[in-house]
């Protein structure tokens, strides 16, 4: 659908949460008829405020939109949207589009884009790079896989939640390209974590730790991000911890199948995990940084 049409283009929106809440508030915004759907209907005010339709279930969402949104949690959730007797898979028939924003893993996605197209629909694979303020700014990097020609249709749409759309290939690969960047950002988080241990038990500032960082080579966006949050203490979920632990669980189920190892992202996931365990994962993922300084001496 090019520019000139997008305001006849009937869009619905699955998952309402820290990420979908401010993507659907662009798509409003942009001028697209849209329909809201959540699991907790509540969470939807906010955009039937701003002209949205509440649908009762996945699938009467579907029936009254061309392309659905769906950005939820995990596979457990994208399966209860899809699946479900009221879910969207019933509703997909020729010419309808179904775009998963959700980072899941690259299995569901392949099964997805299989159930799609047999009906005849169209599937896209399209996580983000970014969290909730670029969501709200509507500066996300979305990684996108599936058909090009279809990824050029529906860029239109795509660009009132980012800036830039990265094409990966077919189906799946949106997501591939989305967990080997969470790969990164879990092992950055889990060896930041390692360094702050080291530097504080050798009696260094964590004033002085963050300005080493941000002075030289090691600096990093998400290092200037981070370290607001570890010196103020302040772990409000931008990304939150359990999230992260979810792509690293998923990132190791993939690289199982390709029957690579991957021994610095398993060292990261027992980290973020023990995080979890000590009730950490609802706060956001910089959170570990002290999760990893608490831990006893020589563990
Ligand atoms: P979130 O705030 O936890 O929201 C999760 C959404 O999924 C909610 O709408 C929730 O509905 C819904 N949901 C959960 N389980 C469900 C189920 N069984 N059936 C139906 N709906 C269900 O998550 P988020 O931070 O927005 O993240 C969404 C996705 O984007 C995740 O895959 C995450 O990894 C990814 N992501 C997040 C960020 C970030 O910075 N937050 C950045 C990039 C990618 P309820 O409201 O009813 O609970």
């Amino acid at each position: 659908m090019r520019d000139s049409h997008k305001h006849r283009q009937n869009v619905g929106f699955i998952g309402l949460g820290t990420m979908g809440t401010p993507m659907a508030m662009r798509i409003i915004a942009a001028g697209y008829p849209l329909t809201v759907y959540n699991r907790t209907p509540s969470r939807a005010q906010v955009l039937v405020d701003r002209g949205a339709v509440l649908a009762r279930s996945p699938l009467e969402l579907a029936q009254a939109s061309d392309v659905v949104i769906v950005m939820v949690s995990d596979d457990v959730a994208l399966d209860a949207v899809v699946s479900a007797e009221t879910g969207i898979l019933p509703a997909i028939r020729d010419g309808k589009a179904l775009i998963n924003m959700s980072t899941v893993s690259p299995g569901i996605v392949e099964r997805l884009n299989s159930a799609v197209t047999a009906r005849g629909g169209i599937f896209l694979d399209a996580p983000v790079s970014g969290s909730r303020i670029p969501a709200e700014q509507g500066t996300l990097v979305i990684l996108c896989g599936g058909e090009q020609r279809h990824v050029d249709a529906y860029s239109a749409l795509l660009l009132t939640m980012g800036k830039k759309i990265l094409y990966a290939g077919n189906a799946g690969m949106g997501t591939r390209l989305k967990l080997t960047a969470n790969l990164l950002l879990g092992g950055m988080m889990g060896i930041l974590s390692e360094a702050y241990r080291f530097g504080t038990a050798n009696g260094i500032s964590p004033e002085l730790l963050f300005e080493m960082i941000g002075a030289g080579p090691l600096s990093s966006p998400l290092y200037t991000l981070k370290a607001q949050n570890v010196l103020h203490r302040d772990f409000t979920p931008a990304f939150p911890l359990k999230h992260q632990y979810k792509d690293l669980n998923l990132i190791l189920g993939a690289a199982e199948k390709l029957h690579i190892g991957l021994p610095l992202t398993q060292a990261a996931e027992a980290l973020f995990g023990s995080a979890v365990d000590a009730g950490k994962g609802e706060l956001d993922m910089s959170a570990v940084v002290i999760a990893g300084a608490d831990r006893p001496a020589g563990s």
